[in-house]
């Protein structure tokens, strides 16, 4: 069965009409919430940040979506978000978000509650089967909810390659547990996140997307479309799409694919509306922004490359970089994926199984995706920095992020 994703444009400047046809097309809210409804409206608001910049979810887009929602007469709506990156332990920056973006103001005209899930209270819940997080703590108002609506936003990220629906749960999981998912790996365990509190419906706002590092202006890419659907890894897919990226390099999205016995790709959806070609633009991938940083690094990535490894090298760069071994980087080859033909180079490092037929060339770390420990030790390797040094520069940046976030872990 294909699972369908609407796609609306925004004609003039109505985005409240834009969601409503995009809403209505695939499917409408009806049969989802009823007058018993508990319903949480998430929107993406991960820094204090303006309305219209593709960074956030415009707040225009997050009132049409509430105003919509109250006209099925749930028993209660609340818009609900937490800051990112675990630093916002007392959840400061999450209502200085909410008042930057208007989503504060447009709470107030629509007369919903507006929760900062940073200050929730939360529960621990176990994941069965899991990839890599066998447990997380979510806020309770996410848990009690029996509909989550997300209101994501079209954006690029330098380790997922997108965040959208699903990538846009982790505001419902405590401030600091965000850094956990980056340490265990983010793209796992954003499917294991998934597999206990997932969106019931998805609105993605592509009025403005946001590419690359997130400079403004010079990274937002205007689009005009609104995307809906009742399954989110589909309107994932379709965003992927829009945005000219290959879902299948999208680890997250090759996971909860596989886990939902889809394939990673717009196979299995019903596109309907306005044609994604269209208006797809070439969003320019946070990786590839990243590794224009180091331009004395030659990525050769084959068509299985995906987010698993080029996130792990990202890190590892950054290390290197920190310990002071920007110029020994000089020269250094990474293969990731299934590369044919590998051109000569003196410092060679192949990350991956997808690689392995290379391993040979250099210094090598096997998995999939290999371990960040392995990662840097194989950079190391490669660029003859010496080991201990950087191990203890990621120990330092580490202990400086949880230190600011333990108070609030343990609390
Ligand atoms: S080996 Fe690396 S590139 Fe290949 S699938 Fe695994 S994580 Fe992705």
């Amino acid at each position: 069965m294909k699972r369908t994703v609407a796609v609306a444009s925004v004609k003039g400047n109505d985005i409240e009409q834009a969601v409503r046809d995009a809403v209505r097309l695939a499917g409408g809210l009806e049969g989802l919430i009823s007058g018993t409804s508990r319903v949480l409206v998430k929107p993406n608001l991960w820094s204090p940040q303006r309305s219209g910049t593709g960074s956030i979810t415009d707040s225009r887009v997050t009132e049409a979506v509430t105003r919509l929602v109250l006209e099925h007469g749930p028993h209660s709506v609340i818009i609900g978000e937490g800051c990112g990156a675990g630093y916002d332990g007392l959840g400061w920056s999450t209502e200085e978000a909410f008042t930057m973006s208007g989503t504060r103001d447009a709470a107030e005209r629509l007369g919903v509650e507006l929760r900062n899930l940073n200050t929730d209270t939360y529960e621990d819940v176990r994941i069965e089967n899991a990839l890599v997080m066998d447990s997380v703590r979510i806020s309770r108002t996410a848990l009690e909810s029996d509909v989550i609506i997300g209101v994501p936003v079209l954006k690029s990220h330098k380790r997922t390659d997108i965040t959208l629906s699903l990538k846009n749960m982790k505001g419902v999981i405590h401030g600091a547990e965000k850094r956990k998912t980056h340490r265990l790996g983010l793209d796992q365990a954003i499917v294991d996140l998934n597999s206990v509190v997932c969106p019931h419906f998805v609105v993605l706002d592509a009025t403005v997307g946001m590419q690359g590092l997130w400079s403004y202006p010079e990274d937002c890419i205007p689009v005009g479309l609104i995307l809906a659907g009742r399954h989110a890894l589909s309107v994932d897919l379709a965003g992927a799409d829009l945005m000219g990226v290959d879902p299948r390099r999208v680890m997250h999205l090759r996971y909860m694919a596989e886990r939902e016995g889809m394939t990673p790709d717009l196979e299995g959806v019903n596109v309907v509306g306005q044609p994604i070609a269209e208006y797809r633009k070439e969003f320019k991938a946070g990786f590839q922004a990243f590794s224009e940083r180091y331009p004395q690094v030659t990525i050769v990535s084959g068509e299985s490359a995906c987010t698993g490894c080029t996130s792990e090298l990202v890190t590892a760069l950054t290390y290197l970089d920190k310990a002071g071994y920007s110029l020994e980087m000089g020269e250094l080859q990474v293969i990731i994926g299934d590369v044919e033909t590998v051109p000569p180079a003196s410092r060679v490092a192949v990350l991956g199984r997808c690689a392995a037929q290379h391993a040979h060339l250099g210094a090598f770390a096997e998995g999939c995706a290999p371990s960040e420990e392995r990662v840097v030790r194989v950079l190391c390797e490669a660029c003859g920095a010496d080991v201990p040094r950087v191990l203890e520069v990621r120990d330092r940046v580490r202990e400086e992020m949880w230190e600011s976030s333990r108070k609030s872990l343990e609390s």
